[in-house]
């Protein structure tokens, strides 16, 4: 065992104000609830500027202060999680509030984890002396077993961000197991999308450095021996294979999909001709493949337009000649120009979503024939979905970047679409209002969207949604009349209003938050 040691932590100053930055974060308990502003200054207090600095410049918000202060979905930190714990041979490490490790553990089982997630737990104490630190070091230890792992990973979440527990003095491996300790808080981070890039650039600039160190472990899988196109971005299983074979003209292969599932995959990922961010939130992955010399295309193969361009983006960007481009243009779009003709969405539609894939999707929408009037993304603008709002709003689709919940849920309010696609809250006030609605998540990006592949499949799903119409209505006929609000329920009688006793309440509830407002005023 190490001899323990005392870490730099910012000590709170006896008869520091209350609302004192540090103070504020040493307490447990603080998180999503307490104020973005407050936690960054706290962490920046502890030593996490350049922390925070990267991910401000990574995962920029929306100019007018856009409305991801808060998380407005799961933990952002569900996005590292989930990286890590499909990683073959890789332990997952949370050091956070019990509250949050158990929602995250919570929402990683329901996902299918069949796995442990580890937890090093503190309290003030720990927290303040730096024993947490020596905790989770021991912890790590512990843990590092060479026979049955390639790595580590420990998350700070919030409230050991923001009181600095320097994850970074841990060691960079122990018995041959890599360590990776990264900080992942709700108030730098803002989507559990762009998590997912915080692990997987930890884990290409770890694997790059062991690559220009010497020779690395090869893949498990055979390599064709072909230039590959690293995928960046987690997809669809039927995806990569469709993408192979459009690639297949060009002389080029799928290569991996990062995030990977395996370490040794991650130095295949970097020897690479290409990279495809098809996903286009991996701002920091795409740092690590810059730096290793690869060049970077955005945007996708969807629909018509986008998988022409697409097909010649990449073949450029590999070197590939002319004529093999137009090869590969012509194997893939004639077929997709069949299913097109034949089959076809018909209606009014809007989209919001945070996996980032929104503007493929709606992109595939519209030349699917649907009227789309709005997408929303939780996700930033980045270099890599330009090209995807470009063409969206040159079709008068209105495409909101870092949308908010509000924003969404305006979206359908006014297009009152005849399909709503959306994240859960979205597609609640959509199927209350008997309006058909899919979630995002489950039934969109889970299936395939490349290719001629993904054209057949949207079509055949969205329209199965709108058919839905008759069966809402008949819905609506049928419980329209039992109430809503604080009327919902089963009532023995119809309730009554009580307008005075209504307004009393209120007013009694007005007085007592002004009256709290000018305590906190004066104390
Ligand atoms: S770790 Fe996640 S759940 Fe916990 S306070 Fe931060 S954002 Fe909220």
């Amino acid at each position: 065992m190490t001899e323990a040691r005392v870490i730099p932590i910012q000590p709170v100053a006896s008869g520091a104000a209350p609302d004192a930055a540090p103070a504020a974060a040493l307490a447990d308990g603080l998180g999503c609830h307490a104020g973005r502003d407050q936690m960054q200054q706290a962490a920046a207090a502890a030593g996490k500027s350049d922390v925070l600095a990267q991910y401000a410049a990574d995962y920029p918000l929306r100019s007018d202060a856009g409305p991801h202060d808060q998380p407005q979905s799961m933990c952002p930190a569900f996005g590292s999680l989930r990286v890590g714990l499909r990683m073959r041979r890789t332990a997952t490490i949370l050091s956070g509030s019990a509250c949050c490790v158990y929602g995250l553990t919570f929402t990683s089982h329901f996902y299918g984890a069949r796995r442990s997630v580890g937890y090093v737990p503190f309290n003030s104490e720990t927290l303040v002396t730096g024993k947490l630190f020596e905790d989770i070091r021991d912890a790590v230890h512990a843990q590092a077993d060479p026979a049955r792992l390639d790595a580590i990973v420990i998350i700070n979440l919030c409230v050991p961000t923001a009181s600095g527990v320097p994850l970074k003095l841990l060691p960079k491996e122990i018995n041959g197991v890599r360590i990776i300790g990264i900080d992942v808080p709700g108030f730098g981070v803002p989507t559990h999308a762009e998590a997912k890039d915080v692990l997987a650039a930890a884990m290409l600039r770890y694997a790059r450095g062991e690559a220009e160190a010497g020779p690395v472990a090869a893949p498990r899988q055979a390599r064709t021996g072909q230039p590959a196109i690293t995928l960046l971005g987690e997809m669809f299983p039927a995806d990569p294979p469709g993408i192979a074979q459009m690639l297949a003209p060009m002389g080029l292969a799928v290569g991996t999909v990062v995030p990977t599932r395996e370490w040794r995959e991650l130095y295949a990922a970097l020897d690479c001709a290409a990279v495809a961010a098809i996903h286009p939130f991996y701002t920091a992955s795409v740092r690590e493949f810059e730096a290793a010399g690869r060049p970077v295309v955005g945007s996708a193969p969807v629909g018509m337009d986008g998988t022409h361009d697409w097909l010649g983006a990449i073949g450029a960007a590999a070197g590939v000649a002319p004529a093999a481009i137009d090869a590969a243009r012509n194997a893939t779009l004639g077929a997709m120009r069949g299913v097109l003709a034949t089959q076809k969405i018909n209606g009014r539609i809007t989209l919001s979503g945070y996996e980032g894939s929104e503007l493929l999707v709606g992109r595939l929408l519209v030349e699917c024939g649907a009227d789309l009037r709005y997408v929303g993304s939780a996700c930033p603008a980045t270099p890599w979905n330009a090209a995807d709002a470009e063409w969206l709003r040159a079709r008068g689709v209105h495409v909101q970047m870092r949308a908010s919940l509000e924003q969404d849920l305006a979206a359908v309010a006014e297009w009152k679409p005849q399909l709503a696609i959306g994240t859960t809250p979205v597609v609640q006030a959509a199927k209350q209002a008997a309006i058909p609605a899919l979630y995002f998540t489950n039934l969109i990006s889970a299936r395939p969207l490349m290719g001629v592949a993904g054209a057949g499949s949207l079509i055949q799903v969205i329209n199965g949604a709108i058919g839905n119409q008759a069966r809402f209505d008949s819905m609506k006929d049928f419980f329209g009349g039992v109430g809503q609000g604080d009327e919902a329920g089963v009532w023995e009688e119809v309730p009554r209003h009580f307008p005075a006793f209504r307004a009393d309440v209120r007013r009694q509830n007005e007085k007592a938050r002004k009256k709290r407002k000018a305590e906190e005023m004066g104390g």
